[in-house]
């Protein structure tokens, strides 16, 4: 059995100490021990998110919070803007569509951010727009968008402002209050450290008067369900037990390095992924790159494909392909959660040794004094 690294946007490296507890016999969840530990996890969530407002937990992938948050806090034949420039944008818009709301698409070219004064003007356009939908770290693409310029847009026009960061929390800056976003959409398998089967929705007083009045259908994902059991320290379904334990224990490592810290040691992170990918010749896909995970553009000639499986083949490290239409020109390699600095060297090294076998030239061990430099120091 070989050992193997996660270096992929989601799932990504749980460690050792969320592992572990994640093994303990199962509690009941209607318990006072069960509620503490939910009391402790609710704490944390609203330390990461950077708001005082409720998080609500959902046993779900990422999406399910984007549902729940959908159908929770409009009505069909509501007028929304849903930002897309990648994969993840354009699932608002199915999301919103299958909702029967009425959706004003803002599609950029994939690898761009949006233009807030495009967002203006279509908020002065069409009248009555309920909702702005958009993305914090695009992980198709591997670009941060300006969701502070994007939420300020939105509230002018008096529109809710949602933001999917299921993969940027944690890594790309999100201070929800400070920069009034009305609901945040995360998941536990990306910057939070944990597996796959969690997400996670805050919701400020705006998003919880939509709530009051939104007409879509709904029953099992459900915003406002889900908070009326918060006020109890309880959840409206039997939750993932063991996710929320281990939850409890990723929280607490965030909450004592500070999210101002890890912003800034995940963006040196993202800044020498760059550095050391353009030492090989290498072009960025992004022309905003998150804090979150690079993509780098495949040389001329080789399919970013091939890149990807050699380098799980032959040495257990996963990095991601594209999505959609650049599926084979670019791969994505993370840096959030758990990902360290150590990391990145490993990668690189043997990115290296796949790029020589496949033909693409440079100079042995250019990105790894990249790397150490912007890292670690001269
Ligand atoms: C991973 C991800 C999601 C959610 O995907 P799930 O597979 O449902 O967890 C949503 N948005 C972004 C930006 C993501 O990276």
């Amino acid at each position: 059995m070989k050992r193997k690294y996660l270096m992929t946007p989601g799932p990504s490296p749980v460690p050792a100490f969320v592992r572990e507890s994640l093994s303990r016999e199962i509690m009941h969840h209607r318990t006072d021990e069960f509620r503490e530990i939910l009391q402790h996890a609710h704490e944390g969530l609203k330390y990461v998110f950077c708001t005082k407002n409720p998080v609500l937990i959902f046993s779900s992938s990422g999406t399910g919070a984007m549902e729940a948050t959908v159908s929770s806090l409009f009505s069909p034949g509501d007028k929304v803007i849903s930002i897309a420039g990648g994969k993840f944008g354009q699932r608002w818009t199915e999301l919103a569509k299958a909702y029967q709301l009425d959706v004003v698409e803002m599609t950029i070219d994939w690898g761009n951010a949006p233009d807030p004064e495009r967002l203006k003007s279509l908020l002065e356009q069409h009248a009555a727009v309920k909702g702005v939908l958009t993305t914090l770290c695009e992980t198709s693409t591997g670009t941060v968008y300006d969701v502070e310029a994007l939420a300020k847009t939105a509230r002018k026009a008096g529109a809710l402002i949602v933001v999917d960061a299921v993969s940027g929390l944690g890594q790309d800056k999100l201070p929800t209050d400070e920069w009034g976003v009305d609901a945040v959409v995360s998941g536990s398998q990306k910057g939070l450290m944990l597996p796959p089967g969690l997400a996670f929705v805050s919701v400020n007083a705006n998003a919880q008067t939509a709530m009051k009045n939104a007409q879509c259908s709904r029953y099992y994902l459900n915003l406002q369900k889900a908070l009326a059991s918060y006020a109890k320290s309880d959840t409206p379904f039997t939750p993932a037990v063991s996710l929320v334990v281990g939850l409890k224990e990723a929280l607490r490592t965030m909450q004592e390095e500070r999210m101002e810290s890890r912003w800034v040691r995940f963006e040196t992170m993202a800044a020498a992924t760059r550095k050391a990918a353009q030492a090989l010749g290498l072009k960025l896909f992004s022309s905003r790159p998150s804090a979150s995970l690079t993509a780098i553009r495949a040389p001329e000639g080789i399919k970013s494909t091939d890149i990807v499986r050699t380098l799980r083949k032959n040495y257990g490290i996963s990095i991601a392909a594209g999505q959609g239409d650049v599926k084979e020109k670019i791969f994505r390699i993370a840096h959030m959660g758990w990902i360290n600095e150590q990391d990145l060297m490993m990668t690189f090294s043997l990115l290296e040794k796949v790029l020589r076998s496949l033909g693409h030239t440079f100079e042995n061990g250019v990105s790894l004094a990249c790397l150490q430099e912007v890292l670690y120091g001269k």
